[in-house]
């Protein structure tokens, strides 16, 4: 973090877009001051300023895999024979790959338009399921990792306990997932010690998932924890869970968690893909967001979120990039977009009202859902909030003559990451020109974690 005051042509302030605008950034990484007109010192750093994009929603590791769960198997494939292919990969990685990969990723992530990452990580025993020393090491390195890339992160250790609805026994391929409540509390303990008065730093929690906790379990960890802990659960994704989950308890998923539990706006419910009108009222009005993770939800024939009667309802959104097939915060939301278009046969879906960009509302939603899930103070250029700005090439022949509203939709639905030129966070100009700072280490890390993994 350092003490910086950025000058841009043309800003998305809460209040709206606004032209000639002078930021200024305290040492601490906060914004102190907006304001009209280019003071003296400031440094003008041509494009389009907006408010930088929280992730949400990341399974760090599963970024090695990319590319290679796309054949065909020999019978119907599905999320659950993904899941096997992925397991195998997840036991392969050493701390020292979780890292590298991490690293990368987080690197990705800046250069995308992102400023922070909920990691939730589930990877924490060693590859035959008996725990680290320490056991917090695989977490550290994802908190290493991001620290090596300068993104903020909200780390969310997960809670895996069980391989099925009711407290079934975990699978061989789960073995590096499980832990009980006392171990599963010390990793979170030393995390919250490791992360105290660190800027960029948030811990929560991510019970996997209710097919991996039972609301019993889930009762016991929640109750000693700080108040305001974020808590993210997957919920939903999936039909067969869904049924699974009717044939335990007679209760859907949704319906399972919001009457165990008093949801809020702590929650985030991932995924939440399979719900009936009632529940999607329901979850809408308890507060909790809907993390939603477009691109790899598409890749996985996960199905189709009902993005059009949760937001109606009031339902808070935010944006993931989860298995990572798609690192990209423009991509996820014209996704998102998309498959309401698909579904409801209309345009401009997602829009807030006639004569409103779909673009700018989707980005907006995002900004203040994710900042909300992450416990991140972001998602707004303004006083007060940190100084996480992404900034949009403004000499990019697609946006010749765009601003506004016209360059964000432009950029959304069909610039993606080649139009995104710096972003800062905390003030800390971390992509320049469209290159990170420490990109080239990092990238030499990363080839040879995959060199060593893919053989
Ligand atoms: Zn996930």
């Amino acid at each position: 973090m350092q003490s910086a005051k950025l000058h841009f042509a043309s800003a998305l302030l809460a209040h709206g877009w606004q032209r000639d605008v002078t930021v200024t950034c305290a040492g601490n990484g906060m914004i102190t001051a907006v304001a009209g007109g280019r003071e003296g010192d400031a440094q003008h750093v041509p494009g389009i300023a907006i408010p930088a994009m929280p992730n949400i929603h990341s399974h760090a590791h599963q970024r090695f895999m990319l590319g290679l769960a796309e054949r065909a198997g020999p019978g119907a494939d599905s999320f659950w024979t993904w899941r096997e292919a992925m397991y195998g990969f997840a036991l392969k990685l050493s701390p020292e790959d979780l890292e590298a990969v991490a690293a990368q990723l987080y690197v990705e992530m800046l250069k995308a338009g992102f400023a922070a990452v909920g990691e939730f990580q589930y990877l924490h025993h060693q590859p035959d399921g008996t725990p680290y020393e320490d056991p917090p090491r695989m977490r550290l390195r994802c908190l290493a990792a991001a620290g090596r890339a300068g993104i903020a992160t909200t780390i969310l250790p997960t809670l895996y306990a069980d391989g099925g609805f009711g407290g079934q026994p975990p699978q061989p391929g789960q073995r590096r997932f499980i832990n009980g409540v006392d171990s599963f509390l010390k990793i979170f303990a030393r995390l919250s010690e490791e992360s105290k008065g660190h800027p960029l730093r948030r811990v929560g929690i991510s019970p996997h998932s209710l097919r991996a906790v039972t609301p019993d379990l889930l009762r016991e960890v929640v109750a000693p924890l700080p108040g305001e802990t974020p808590i993210h659960i997957h919920l939903a994704e999936q039909v067969k869970e869904v049924e699974d989950c009717l044939a335990h308890s007679g209760l859907r998923p949704v319906e399972l968690l919001l009457q165990e539990f008093d949801v809020s706006a702590r929650w985030t419910a991932i995924h939440a893909t399979h719900m009936t009108k009632a529940e999607t009222q329901a979850l809408a009005i308890s507060g909790a967001a809907a993390g939603l993770c477009p691109t790899t939800e598409a890749n996985l024939g996960d199905g189709i979120f009902p993005a059009v009667d949760f937001t109606k309802a009031g339902g808070a959104i935010a944006i993931g990039s989860d298995s990572h097939i798609t690192v990209s915060p423009a991509e996820d939301l014209r996704m998102l977009e998309y498959s309401q278009r698909l579904q409801h046969r209309t345009r401009n879906a997602l829009a807030a009202g006639p004569g409103q960009s779909t673009g700018r509302t989707l980005y907006e939603k995002a900004l203040s859902g994710g900042a909300r899930s992450l416990c991140q103070n972001m998602g707004a250029i303004a006083p007060g909030r940190r100084c996480d700005i992404a900034v949009l090439d403004a000499g990019n022949p697609l946006l010749a003559g765009r601003e506004g509203d016209a360059a964000l939709d432009t950029w959304i639905f069909s610039g993606g990451n080649a139009l995104v030129k710096d972003v800062f966070v905390a003030g800390r100009h971390l992509v320049k020109d469209r290159r990170h700072i420490h990109e080239d280490e990092i990238a030499r890390d990363f080839r040879a974690a995959l060199r060593r993994l893919d053989t």
